[in-house]
């Protein structure tokens, strides 16, 4: 990828002539079956030019309560667009109940913002969401006159947990938000799939915030890269969580939460255990780990099946360390 990437062909893409800015649209639009593509810095940027080029001041978007859209991206749509999000709880299996979905959709009233759009995650916390509820999705938005935008940041990983296209996924939204720097390991990049006039209005947008790249080439050449062989290999991301999530889950202490759909993620609660106290051990064995009272663990294409035996070892020398002090305690408590 570093090779691609240092020999990329440039040119000023803010003037559309960057061979490799374009090649890697087109090659993304393609993909995903969409008329075109848009390259942006960030997924957090492709999804707020979503937002902007489907809703106005005054409009407002339908989204799930910890979907990255709504909490993780600095509050952008109601920042930068004057657009009011409308967030529920996502269900168990990360869809949000599209019967709670139109309750919350407003009837034409000046007392109301205008709802225009529904955003849904896949996958959403590492699960894949099921193609039915997506065609059930779309059908309910052509129903209510709103629009889909999907947060496709993981879509490959939902592609391949369903053994689908990412288009057969994509058909069911307006637009798509595709990550490059997640687990297709680019070192930045994410690219807005949809229509031709909404990629039109969103290259108007990218201007605006400050992400219009001159000789982006040099990274849209480590997209390309990773389309084009970092895909195929996401099943062994999956298969090393599915090994991570069976070993973890031979750990009394810990309760392992894993569904049928879930890809490259698992997410773990540990007992009795400090917050900190897990992954700075964990830390002192270069394993990095999102803390907190749920831990995140993601894998990845720089994690090997070894190294996932590794970790299940570090957690097991954790907990069975954890185990003796507590009989120490025990063993002089029952002493004294
Ligand atoms: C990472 C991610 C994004 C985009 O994040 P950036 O860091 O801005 O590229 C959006 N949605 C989801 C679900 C993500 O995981």
């Amino acid at each position: 990828m570093r090779t691609v990437m240092a020999k990329a062909d440039v040119g000023d893409d803010v003037y559309r002539e960057d061979p490799t800015v374009n090649r890697l649209e087109s090659l993304a639009a393609e993909m995903l079956a969409k008329e075109d593509a848009i390259f942006a810095p960030s997924g957090t940027q492709t999804n707020l030019l979503a937002l902007l080029t489907h809703c106005e001041r005054g409009d407002e978007y339908i989204v799930g309560q910890y979907a990255h859209t709504y909490r993780y991206e600095g509050g952008g749509a109601a920042v930068l667009g004057s657009i009011q999000p409308q967030p529920l709880d996502f269900e168990e299996d990360g869809t949000l109940d599209l019967s709670k979905v139109s309750q919350l959709i407003k009837p034409d009233d000046i007392h109301f913002a205008r709802t225009r759009l529904l955003c849904l995650e896949n996958t959403q916390a590492g699960m894949a969401l099921p193609l039915a509820y997506l065609r059930a999705a779309a059908a309910f938005c052509r129903d209510h006159q709103i629009k889909a935008h999907l947060d496709g940041a993981r879509i490959f990983n939902a592609a391949a947990k369903g053994n689908v296209s990412v288009a057969d996924i994509a058909c069911h939204f307006e637009s798509v938000s595709v990550c490059l720097s997640k687990g297709l390991g680019a070192p930045a990049g994410s690219l807005l799939c949809a229509g031709k006039d909404q990629i039109r209005r969103a290259r108007r947008w990218r201007k605006v915030l400050g992400g219009g790249m001159r000789q982006a080439g040099i990274l849209a050449a480590g997209g390309i890269y990773a389309l084009e062989n970092n895909v195929d290999r996401l099943a062994e991301d999956h298969a090393n969580a599915a090994l991570l999530a069976a070993g973890l889950g031979r750990i009394e202490e810990l309760t392992v939460h894993s569904t049928g759909t879930q890809t490259n993620m698992v997410f773990i609660q540990a007992g009795n255990v400090g917050e900190e106290e897990l992954p700075s051990f964990l830390a002192q064995r270069a394993i990095m780990v999102l803390g907190g009272k749920t831990i995140r663990l993601v894998t990845h294409m720089d994690v090997s099946e070894p190294d996932i035996r590794l970790v299940i070892a570090s957690f097991e020398e954790f907990f069975s360390g954890k185990r003796a002090s507590q009989t120490d305690t025990a063993d002089s408590q029952a002493r004294g």
